[in-house]
């Protein structure tokens, strides 16, 4: 079969299977207010921008001071001539924030996943992940060429009976906050598990950092668990932090060994400096906790009104900024989200693969930046075309 038949059965397969996926082109955006490319004005609950410092007046501010110290690119990888002293600065006040003695910028989060997976593991060794982690994790695993197993969600005795004896290293890989549910990883038991087989538990805290914990510091802290606990801490800083990129924290020696071998930081240029100059403004706020606050009394209001809105069941039992309303079927979960945008709000609705099969749904996110009357709309507009 040619390449030109290969791509129209696939695009075809997918249209009949309403599992196309296509783009929404956003005109202008104030973080929650957005316009569509047919003049539309929505509500934004979808993006990751938790704590609403993407349009943060002081995080704008410090990008552009950055963009006049530094210019508006790094002009190379870290390990050439772009790593500035705003990266180092970032870098050093990450891991005083997360009581870690290192902490290393990469490029995203995709990246800072597959560069550390496949440094501390290969051949011979062994990865365990929770199957539902996030793809850039399931893609490391299938770089790093580690053998390679999912166990049941949140399900520390599925790992426990996985884990057995096995010849060479041993990592455990999970979300902390899990990005299509928005429930917490069993992060204490999961430890305990590692320790007793001498593994080491890597968490992945995209939707954990800014959220939860004490100053913002996320699914680890909220937990009780320290570097010996979790080795290997990574946090994004696209979401809640409002800007790009991503961070690795841990020990010295492991800051050190990824940046001789994790490729993706190797050969990759540098976030602009003055990005990391935002994000410097951004941690402050994260640390400070006012807009934390917010965000919880929204989420509180938005569980409250949803449980009194919808049927039983649908809203799915998550303590973070990602509530989940389970649909099932592909098609209503398309339609309620159509349904949505024509009531002006903006909700995506998550099919597979991005989760398992019959359990589409609408994935709503709540900001601090979101008011009161904008969530209360959503669920009258939630409860008005659910029926
Ligand atoms: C978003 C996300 C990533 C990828 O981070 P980017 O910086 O967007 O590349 C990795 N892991 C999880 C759990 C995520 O939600």
């Amino acid at each position: 079969m040619s390449f030109g038949d290969r791509i129209q059965r696939e695009l075809a397969e997918r249209r009949a299977n309403d599992l196309l996926r296509a783009r929404r082109t956003v005109v202008a955006n104030d973080g929650v207010q957005l316009t569509l490319a047919d003049g539309r004005q929505v509500v934004g609950f979808a993006s990751n921008d938790y704590l609403g410092l993407a349009n943060h007046p002081d995080v704008a501010a410090a990008f552009r001071l950055g963009i006049a110290t530094w210019g508006s690119g790094s002009g190379a990888a870290h390990l050439v001539s772009g790593h500035s002293a705003a990266h180092h600065a970032l870098e050093e006040e990450v891991a005083d924030w997360l009581g870690r003695e290192r902490a290393l910028l990469f490029s995203t989060g995709y990246m800072a996943n597959l560069g550390t997976i496949a440094a501390l593991i290969g051949r011979g060794d062994r990865l365990f992940q929770d199957r539902l982690n996030h793809a850039s994790l399931l893609d490391a695993g299938l770089l790093s060429g580690a053998r390679h197993q999912r166990y049941a969600h949140a399900d520390a005795g599925d790992l426990e009976r996985r884990l057995g004896d096995g010849e060479g290293e041993t990592l455990i890989a999970t979300d902390g906050v899990f990005s299509m549910d928005g429930d917490i990883a069993p992060l204490p038991d999961l430890a305990r598990a590692a320790q007793a087989h001498g593994a080491w538990l890597m968490v992945d805290d995209a939707h954990g950092v800014g959220v939860l914990g004490e100053q913002g510091r996320g699914s680890c802290d909220h937990h009780g668990l320290n570097t010996q606990a979790a080795p290997v801490l990574m946090g994004t800083l696209g979401k809640a932090f409002g800007t790009a990129g991503a961070f690795v924290a841990g020990d010295a020696d492991l800051i050190d060994y990824l940046i001789q071998r994790a490729r993706p930081y190797i050969y990759t240029t540098a976030l602009p400096a003055a990005l990391a100059e935002a994000t410097r403004a951004s941690l402050s706020h994260v640390r400070d906790g006012a807009l934390r606050t917010r965000l919880h009394a929204n989420i509180a209001r938005f569980r409250r009104l949803c449980a009194q809105a919808l049927p039983t069941g649908v809203l799915m039992d998550s303590p973070t900024a990602i509530q989940p309303l389970l649909v099932g079927d592909n098609a209503r979960a398309l339609a309620l989200g159509e349904a949505l945008l024509d009531a002006g709000f903006l909700v995506t609705a998550i099919r597979p693969p991005t989760v398992p099969a019959g359990t589409a749904r609408l994935r709503v996110t709540l900001s601090a930046a979101h008011t009161e009357p904008q969530i209360d709309q959503l669920i009258a507009a939630l409860e008005r075309v659910w029926s």
